[in-house]
Protein backbone atom coordinates (compact mmCIF):
# COMPACT_ATOMS: atom_id res chain seq x y z
CA UNK A 1 0.00 0.00 0.00
CA UNK A 2 0.96 3.68 -0.90
CA UNK A 3 0.37 6.48 1.51
CA UNK A 4 0.17 9.86 0.71
CA UNK A 5 0.10 13.12 2.30
CA UNK A 6 -0.99 16.10 1.05
CA UNK A 7 -0.44 19.63 2.30
CA UNK A 8 -2.89 21.99 1.06
CA UNK A 9 -0.22 25.18 1.60
CA UNK A 10 -1.93 28.40 2.25
CA UNK A 11 -2.65 31.11 5.05
CA UNK A 12 -4.68 31.02 8.09
CA UNK A 13 -3.90 30.11 12.06
CA UNK A 14 -5.33 27.45 14.82
CA UNK A 15 -7.47 28.93 17.44
CA UNK A 16 -8.93 26.02 19.63
CA UNK A 17 -8.70 23.67 17.22
CA UNK A 18 -10.40 25.16 14.17
CA UNK A 19 -8.59 26.64 11.46
CA UNK A 20 -9.62 30.35 10.51
CA UNK A 21 -8.46 31.11 6.92
CA UNK A 22 -7.56 34.92 7.52
CA UNK A 23 -5.34 35.53 4.38
CA UNK A 24 -3.15 37.73 6.60
CA UNK A 25 -1.77 34.82 8.65
CA UNK A 26 0.74 33.06 6.73
CA UNK A 27 2.45 31.35 10.01
CA UNK A 28 1.66 27.91 8.34
CA UNK A 29 3.52 28.47 5.67
CA UNK A 30 6.34 29.94 7.34
CA UNK A 31 6.74 27.44 10.32
CA UNK A 32 3.79 24.45 9.77
CA UNK A 33 5.82 23.73 6.46
CA UNK A 34 9.01 22.94 8.37
CA UNK A 35 7.20 21.69 11.43
CA UNK A 36 5.48 19.33 9.24
CA UNK A 37 8.36 18.10 7.34
CA UNK A 38 10.64 17.21 10.60
CA UNK A 39 7.60 14.73 11.80
CA UNK A 40 7.64 13.30 8.26
CA UNK A 41 11.35 12.74 8.44
CA UNK A 42 10.95 10.40 11.73
CA UNK A 43 8.86 7.97 10.28
CA UNK A 44 9.83 8.49 6.76
CA UNK A 45 6.88 9.96 5.17
CA UNK A 46 6.97 12.09 2.02
CA UNK A 47 4.85 15.02 1.65
CA UNK A 48 2.87 16.78 -1.46
CA UNK A 49 2.77 20.37 -0.63
CA UNK A 50 0.01 21.40 -2.88
CA UNK A 51 1.00 25.70 -2.74
CA UNK A 52 -1.28 28.73 -3.51
CA UNK A 53 0.57 31.28 -5.95
CA UNK A 54 -0.21 33.50 -3.26
CA UNK A 55 2.15 32.27 -0.22
CA UNK A 56 4.99 31.16 -2.49
CA UNK A 57 7.13 33.52 -1.31
CA UNK A 58 6.45 32.37 1.88
CA UNK A 59 7.28 28.89 1.56
CA UNK A 60 10.58 28.03 3.49
CA UNK A 61 13.91 27.63 1.49
CA UNK A 62 16.19 24.71 1.58
CA UNK A 63 13.07 22.27 2.28
CA UNK A 64 14.57 18.96 0.36
CA UNK A 65 12.87 15.78 -0.38
CA UNK A 66 9.46 17.19 -0.94
CA UNK A 67 6.94 17.48 -4.01
CA UNK A 68 5.37 20.90 -4.84
CA UNK A 69 1.42 21.02 -6.40
CA UNK A 70 -0.48 23.48 -7.59
CA UNK A 71 -3.29 24.48 -5.16
CA UNK A 72 -5.91 27.00 -6.45
CA UNK A 73 -8.61 28.93 -4.61
CA UNK A 74 -10.72 31.08 -7.65
CA UNK A 75 -12.71 34.55 -6.52
CA UNK A 76 -12.42 36.90 -3.84
CA UNK A 77 -14.75 36.19 -1.22
CA UNK A 78 -16.12 36.96 2.09
CA UNK A 79 -16.27 34.35 4.72
CA UNK A 80 -17.86 34.91 8.25
CA UNK A 81 -17.72 32.69 10.92
CA UNK A 82 -18.24 33.54 14.83
CA UNK A 83 -16.33 37.00 15.40
CA UNK A 84 -13.72 36.35 12.22
CA UNK A 85 -14.33 37.86 8.68
CA UNK A 86 -11.21 36.98 5.79
CA UNK A 87 -11.61 36.36 2.25
CA UNK A 88 -11.21 33.53 0.27
CA UNK A 89 -9.21 34.07 -2.71
CA UNK A 90 -6.02 34.34 -4.47
CA UNK A 91 -4.28 37.52 -4.63
CA UNK A 92 -1.78 36.47 -6.76
CA UNK A 93 -4.03 35.13 -9.30
CA UNK A 94 -6.42 38.02 -8.98
CA UNK A 95 -3.60 40.62 -9.97
CA UNK A 96 -2.30 38.31 -12.89
CA UNK A 97 -5.64 36.99 -14.40
CA UNK A 98 -8.34 38.33 -15.98
CA UNK A 99 -11.59 36.39 -15.35
CA UNK A 100 -15.17 37.09 -15.59
CA UNK A 101 -17.11 35.30 -12.88
CA UNK A 102 -15.80 36.17 -8.83
CA UNK A 103 -16.92 32.72 -7.31
CA UNK A 104 -14.59 30.47 -4.73
CA UNK A 105 -16.32 27.74 -6.45
CA UNK A 106 -13.69 27.22 -9.60
CA UNK A 107 -16.60 24.92 -11.47
CA UNK A 108 -18.98 28.34 -11.53
CA UNK A 109 -15.87 29.63 -13.97
CA UNK A 110 -15.81 29.06 -17.56
CA UNK A 111 -12.92 26.69 -19.15
CA UNK A 112 -11.32 29.45 -20.44
CA UNK A 113 -10.92 30.82 -16.85
CA UNK A 114 -10.09 28.32 -15.10
CA UNK A 115 -7.31 27.34 -17.65
CA UNK A 116 -6.09 31.11 -17.06
CA UNK A 117 -6.08 30.27 -13.76
CA UNK A 118 -4.50 27.05 -13.46
CA UNK A 119 -1.75 28.36 -16.08
CA UNK A 120 -1.16 31.32 -14.32
CA UNK A 121 -0.34 29.57 -11.21
CA UNK A 122 1.54 26.88 -12.73
CA UNK A 123 3.53 28.85 -14.33
CA UNK A 124 4.04 31.00 -11.34
CA UNK A 125 5.25 27.66 -8.91
CA UNK A 126 7.49 26.69 -11.47
CA UNK A 127 9.27 30.11 -12.13
CA UNK A 128 9.80 30.33 -8.43
CA UNK A 129 10.63 26.49 -7.75
CA UNK A 130 12.56 25.26 -11.26
CA UNK A 131 10.14 22.77 -11.44
CA UNK A 132 6.55 22.18 -13.40
CA UNK A 133 3.83 21.47 -10.97
CA UNK A 134 2.73 17.68 -11.94
CA UNK A 135 -0.30 17.84 -9.22
CA UNK A 136 -2.93 19.87 -8.52
CA UNK A 137 -6.07 20.45 -5.58
CA UNK A 138 -8.60 22.86 -6.13
CA UNK A 139 -9.92 24.72 -3.27
CA UNK A 140 -13.43 23.37 -1.56
CA UNK A 141 -12.75 20.39 -4.18
CA UNK A 142 -14.25 22.58 -6.73
CA UNK A 143 -14.52 20.63 -9.75
CA UNK A 144 -16.73 20.36 -13.33
CA UNK A 145 -15.33 18.80 -16.88
CA UNK A 146 -14.17 21.90 -17.62
CA UNK A 147 -11.36 21.81 -14.81
CA UNK A 148 -9.67 18.03 -16.06
CA UNK A 149 -10.02 19.63 -19.50
CA UNK A 150 -7.86 22.75 -18.48
CA UNK A 151 -5.43 20.52 -16.35
CA UNK A 152 -4.79 17.85 -19.12
CA UNK A 153 -4.21 21.00 -21.45
CA UNK A 154 -2.12 22.38 -19.13
CA UNK A 155 0.22 18.56 -18.27
CA UNK A 156 -0.92 17.83 -14.76
CA UNK A 157 -0.81 14.51 -14.38
CA UNK A 158 -2.74 13.90 -11.22
CA UNK A 159 -5.74 15.74 -9.41
CA UNK A 160 -6.11 15.56 -5.86
CA UNK A 161 -9.71 17.42 -5.10
CA UNK A 162 -11.74 14.30 -5.43
CA UNK A 163 -13.88 14.34 -1.76
CA UNK A 164 -16.17 10.99 -1.90
CA UNK A 165 -19.72 11.93 -0.28
CA UNK A 166 -19.51 16.26 -1.14
CA UNK A 167 -21.53 18.19 -3.50
CA UNK A 168 -19.13 17.87 -6.73
CA UNK A 169 -18.09 14.60 -6.07
CA UNK A 170 -21.21 12.69 -4.75
CA UNK A 171 -21.01 9.70 -7.71
CA UNK A 172 -18.02 8.31 -5.57
CA UNK A 173 -18.59 5.69 -3.18
CA UNK A 174 -17.10 6.60 0.30
CA UNK A 175 -13.52 4.09 -0.48
CA UNK A 176 -12.77 5.26 -3.78
CA UNK A 177 -9.25 4.49 -6.08
CA UNK A 178 -7.80 6.20 -8.43
CA UNK A 179 -9.50 6.37 -11.91
CA UNK A 180 -8.67 7.80 -15.06
CA UNK A 181 -11.95 10.48 -15.88
CA UNK A 182 -13.95 10.23 -18.99
CA UNK A 183 -14.86 13.18 -21.53
CA UNK A 184 -18.15 13.53 -20.48
CA UNK A 185 -18.26 12.72 -16.49
CA UNK A 186 -15.38 13.74 -14.72
CA UNK A 187 -16.69 11.28 -11.80
CA UNK A 188 -16.73 7.80 -14.39
CA UNK A 189 -14.12 6.03 -15.28
CA UNK A 190 -12.04 6.50 -18.57
CA UNK A 191 -9.09 7.33 -20.44
CA UNK A 192 -8.50 10.95 -19.80
CA UNK A 193 -4.31 11.77 -19.12
CA UNK A 194 -4.54 12.56 -15.99
CA UNK A 195 -4.95 10.51 -12.84
CA UNK A 196 -7.70 11.18 -10.16
CA UNK A 197 -6.76 10.66 -6.70
CA UNK A 198 -9.59 10.79 -3.80
CA UNK A 199 -8.86 11.56 -0.18
CA UNK A 200 -9.82 8.78 2.27
CA UNK A 201 -12.48 8.72 3.90
CA UNK A 202 -13.77 7.25 7.25
CA UNK A 203 -16.83 5.49 8.27
CA UNK A 204 -19.62 6.90 7.82
CA UNK A 205 -18.94 10.03 5.79
CA UNK A 206 -15.25 11.88 7.10
CA UNK A 207 -12.34 12.92 5.64
CA UNK A 208 -8.77 11.42 6.73
CA UNK A 209 -7.51 14.23 8.25
CA UNK A 210 -5.40 15.14 11.35
CA UNK A 211 -7.76 18.07 11.51
CA UNK A 212 -10.77 15.11 12.17
CA UNK A 213 -9.17 13.87 15.10
CA UNK A 214 -10.73 17.58 17.32
CA UNK A 215 -14.18 15.88 16.50
CA UNK A 216 -13.72 12.17 15.57
CA UNK A 217 -10.29 11.08 17.80
CA UNK A 218 -7.19 9.84 16.69
CA UNK A 219 -8.53 6.19 17.00
CA UNK A 220 -11.12 6.56 14.24
CA UNK A 221 -8.63 7.95 11.77
CA UNK A 222 -6.36 4.51 12.86
CA UNK A 223 -9.28 2.52 12.73
CA UNK A 224 -9.77 3.43 8.94
CA UNK A 225 -6.30 2.51 8.02
CA UNK A 226 -6.78 -0.67 9.51
CA UNK A 227 -10.00 -1.16 7.47
CA UNK A 228 -8.30 0.03 4.33
CA UNK A 229 -4.77 -2.15 5.23
CA UNK A 230 -6.47 -5.11 6.13
CA UNK A 231 -8.37 -5.35 2.74
CA UNK A 232 -4.95 -4.66 0.93
CA UNK A 233 -6.55 -1.72 -0.85
CA UNK A 234 -3.32 0.07 -2.53
CA UNK A 235 -3.41 3.65 -1.43
CA UNK A 236 -4.37 5.33 1.50
CA UNK A 237 -4.66 9.56 1.24
CA UNK A 238 -4.30 11.66 4.05
CA UNK A 239 -4.40 15.22 3.67
CA UNK A 240 -4.09 18.45 5.96
CA UNK A 241 -3.73 22.55 5.77
CA UNK A 242 -0.43 23.87 6.73
CA UNK A 243 -1.92 26.40 9.21
CA UNK A 244 -2.89 23.28 11.26
CA UNK A 245 0.80 22.06 11.69
CA UNK A 246 1.54 25.61 13.79
CA UNK A 247 -0.70 23.98 16.38
CA UNK A 248 0.87 21.51 18.69
CA UNK A 249 -2.06 19.41 19.74
CA UNK A 250 -2.78 19.02 15.93
CA UNK A 251 1.01 18.28 15.17
CA UNK A 252 0.57 15.72 18.07
CA UNK A 253 -2.08 13.90 16.45
CA UNK A 254 -0.26 13.63 12.89
CA UNK A 255 3.08 12.32 14.80
CA UNK A 256 1.10 9.75 16.18
CA UNK A 257 -1.00 8.67 13.14
CA UNK A 258 2.29 8.36 10.85
CA UNK A 259 3.74 6.69 13.83
CA UNK A 260 1.21 4.24 13.73
CA UNK A 261 0.88 3.78 9.95
CA UNK A 262 4.97 3.34 9.55
CA UNK A 263 4.49 0.07 11.82
CA UNK A 264 2.96 -1.53 9.04
CA UNK A 265 4.42 -2.34 5.95
CA UNK A 266 3.27 0.75 3.74
CA UNK A 267 5.24 2.65 1.01
CA UNK A 268 5.04 6.63 2.02
CA UNK A 269 4.95 8.58 -1.70
CA UNK A 270 4.75 11.34 -3.54
CA UNK A 271 1.22 11.91 -5.30
CA UNK A 272 3.00 12.09 -8.36
CA UNK A 273 4.42 8.82 -7.77
CA UNK A 274 0.26 7.25 -7.69
CA UNK A 275 -0.77 4.90 -10.23
CA UNK A 276 -4.09 3.21 -11.79
CA UNK A 277 -4.58 -0.12 -9.83
CA UNK A 278 -7.23 -1.08 -11.94
CA UNK A 279 -10.24 -3.04 -10.79
CA UNK A 280 -10.32 -2.98 -7.14
CA UNK A 281 -13.25 -3.46 -4.98
CA UNK A 282 -13.12 -2.37 -1.61
CA UNK A 283 -15.72 -3.27 0.99
CA UNK A 284 -17.09 -1.42 4.02
CA UNK A 285 -15.56 -2.98 7.56
CA UNK A 286 -16.61 -1.75 11.25
CA UNK A 287 -14.88 -3.70 12.99
CA UNK A 288 -11.88 -1.78 13.10
CA UNK A 289 -13.61 1.18 14.34
CA UNK A 290 -15.88 -0.64 16.69
CA UNK A 291 -12.53 -2.39 18.31
CA UNK A 292 -11.38 0.99 19.26
CA UNK A 293 -10.80 1.75 23.05
CA UNK A 294 -13.85 4.07 23.15
CA UNK A 295 -16.06 2.53 20.71
CA UNK A 296 -19.14 2.15 23.18
CA UNK A 297 -22.28 3.03 21.32
CA UNK A 298 -22.85 6.18 23.19
CA UNK A 299 -19.20 7.57 22.42
CA UNK A 300 -19.35 5.84 19.13
CA UNK A 301 -23.11 7.99 18.34
CA UNK A 302 -21.70 10.94 20.41
CA UNK A 303 -18.79 11.05 17.71
CA UNK A 304 -20.85 11.19 14.70
CA UNK A 305 -23.34 13.76 16.13
CA UNK A 306 -20.46 16.08 16.71
CA UNK A 307 -19.10 15.46 13.50
CA UNK A 308 -22.13 16.19 11.42
CA UNK A 309 -22.64 19.33 13.63
CA UNK A 310 -19.05 20.59 12.48
CA UNK A 311 -19.99 19.83 8.85
CA UNK A 312 -23.15 21.58 9.53
CA UNK A 313 -21.10 25.02 10.67
CA UNK A 314 -18.93 24.65 7.56
CA UNK A 315 -22.02 24.82 5.66
CA UNK A 316 -23.53 27.64 7.09
CA UNK A 317 -20.88 29.99 6.40
CA UNK A 318 -21.99 33.04 5.05
CA UNK A 319 -20.40 34.11 1.65
CA UNK A 320 -20.52 37.52 0.36
CA UNK A 321 -18.69 39.00 -2.90
CA UNK A 322 -17.15 41.82 -2.79
CA UNK A 323 -15.71 45.00 -5.05
CA UNK A 324 -12.38 44.32 -4.90
CA UNK A 325 -13.00 42.57 -7.90
CA UNK A 326 -13.99 45.80 -9.78
CA UNK A 327 -11.04 47.36 -8.11
CA UNK A 328 -8.83 45.49 -9.73
CA UNK A 329 -9.71 44.90 -13.40
ZN1 LIG B 1 -7.33 25.48 0.26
Amino acid sequence: MRVIVVCHTEYGRVKNREIIYEESRVEGVRKGVRNLVAIAKRHGAKITFAIMPEVVKYFPKNINDHEIGLHVHSGWVEKRYKSFRWFVGDKYLIEHCRVSVNSAFLNDLSFKDQLTLVETGRDYLQDAFGVEPKVFVAGRWSENNDTITALVKSKFTHDLSACPHTPRWSKLPRICMPYHPGVNDYQEKGDLPLLIVPISKFFPFGDVSPEAASYVGLSTLKACFVEYYRQKLPLFHIYLHSASMTDYWFCSMMDELLNFISKTNVQFSFASSVDDYGTVIPRTNLFPYLARPEATTIRFLSSVKRMKASITRETRVIETPRAYWGENH
